[in-house]
């Protein structure tokens, strides 16, 4: 074993188990590890990284400010806050943004934003009201946010939970949502693909439902799009597929251009009007690093058309795993660069799946057992994809004879 990995093992927690790699150097869409080899990044850190490692406008924004002036705590105005801001509504059609950190912050945002919301306005009495989510859902690791996920290791020891504050319904039965709205709920909370949940793509109108069922019933739509946001489902955002307008949107994830922590809860209006001075806050959140790193982000996302890039690649790539005809592999599924390789669990488990791929110099993670996902960085190159796809049937072949269907 490296010693790398070893005092890892012996100064760490054991809250992770990550594949046996020491990265130590990327570029673009490669990674190269402490021995040298290279690899390609099929994960890219879960989109963190949808731009790539060290991208050059990015990294210069980056190191620029962090020269300059990096955190000053919203105590006082930055000069890099604003336009940022400015660029995050005009992008994504909200009215307002509210910088946060890390992605779970920001979907604590938006729950402590619905909830007044629904105190102040719709005038639901007072710690009463209700959030609906779904089944598989995942929005990320606070105490609050595990209390209402539907895996029983993300929840099951660290209760107790406000046992009412949730309700869940099936993923993509909007039928189901109609249902569980009650005079108390304030939002319905809910990802365009669940990633997490092993790449979930839901029936098609199945949000642009959900929308229109949230206004006739004045509740709001909050859609978290950490992980399938700027670029990665092939639009700007998931929701533009079916042209839906939420009154709540969390970003993160890749908003930090792979460098550091930016995330964001916008929403419309009189919905962020609830906040107050003192309301709510962060340290890190909007510091005049973050803010510079996210506008060169989201200046790169629109300057190099990527959501485009990401749909034509996404389709090119979906399209030559569906190609791949092998015993253990049971689905593939997916939109734009965000796809999802379901496997047989009584052939190869993902985990021991992705470690073969591992072995062939492609770096993926499997989740929810079963399912491997191929999600690169939005910069990666059609060669690239290629070369991917033939490791990805080396690896195959391992578990088994691989041909190739007949397009
Ligand atoms: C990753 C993720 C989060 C949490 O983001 P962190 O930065 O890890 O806190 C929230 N929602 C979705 C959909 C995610 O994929």
């Amino acid at each position: 074993m490296s010693d790398k990995i070893a005092l890892e093992r012996r100064y760490g927690a054991t809250n992770y188990a990550p594949l046996p790699i020491v990265l130590s150097r990327g570029e673009g869409p490669w990674l190269w590890d402490d021995e040298g080899r290279k690899y390609l990044d099929m994960l890219s850190a879960y989109s963190a990284v949808s731009f790539g490692y060290g991208h050059p406008k990015i990294l210069k924004a980056f190191t620029d400010q962090a020269a300059r002036l990096a955190v000053t705590s919203r105590a006082f105005h930055s000069d890099t806050l604003p336009p940022f801001l400015a660029k995050l509504c005009e992008v994504t059609g909200m009215d307002r943004a509210l910088p946060m950190t890390t992605g779970a912050e920001g979907v604590e945002t938006a729950i402590k934003c619905a909830r007044k919301w629904a105190y102040v306005s719709k005038k639901v009495p007072r710690d009463t009201a209700e959030i609906i989510v779904c089944d598989g859902n995942f929005h990320g690791r606070t105490s609050t946010i595990v209390g209402f996920s539907s895996e029983p290791q993300y929840r099951d020891d660290f209760g107790p939970y406000a046992t009412q504050g949730f309700k869940h319904v099936p993923f993509g039965d909007a039928t189901a949502l109609a249902a569980a709205i009650t005079p108390n709920t304030a939002a319905f909370l809910v990802e365009p693909v669940q990633g997490e949940a092993g790449i979930v793509v839901p029936p098609e109108g199945y949000l642009k439902e959900c929308e229109r069922i949230c206004r006739e019933r004045n509740v709001l739509l909050i859609v978290d799009e950490v992980q399938t946001g700027l670029g990665r489902t092939g639009k700007v955002l998931a929701i533009h597929h079916e042209g839906v307008k939420p009154d709540g949107l969390i970003l993160g994830k890749a908003l930090g251009g792979g460098l550091m922590p930016v995330s964001a809860f916008l929403a419309r209006e009189d919905v962020m009007g609830v906040f107050k001075p003192g309301d709510h806050g962060s340290t890190f959140g909007g510091n005049a690093l973050g803010a510079a790193v996210g506008l060169a982000s989201l200046n790169v996302l629109l300057d190099e058309n990527l959501a485009e890039r990401s749909a034509t690649l996404g389709d090119y790539l979906l399209k030559k795993l569906k190609a791949v005809q092998s015993p253990v592999v049971t689905d593939v599924r997916g939109k734009g660069l965000l796809i999802g390789v379901e496997l047989d669990p009584r052939k190869v488990s993902a985990r021991r799946f992705v470690e073969t791929l591992l072995k062939h110099g492609v770096l993926s993670k499997d989740t929810h057992g079963t399912v491997a996902r191929f999600a690169p960085p939005l910069i990666v190159e059609r060669a690239d994809l290629d070369w991917a796809v033939d490791r990805i049937r080396d690896a195959l072949r391992e578990y088994g004879p691989v041909y190739e269907k007949a397009a």
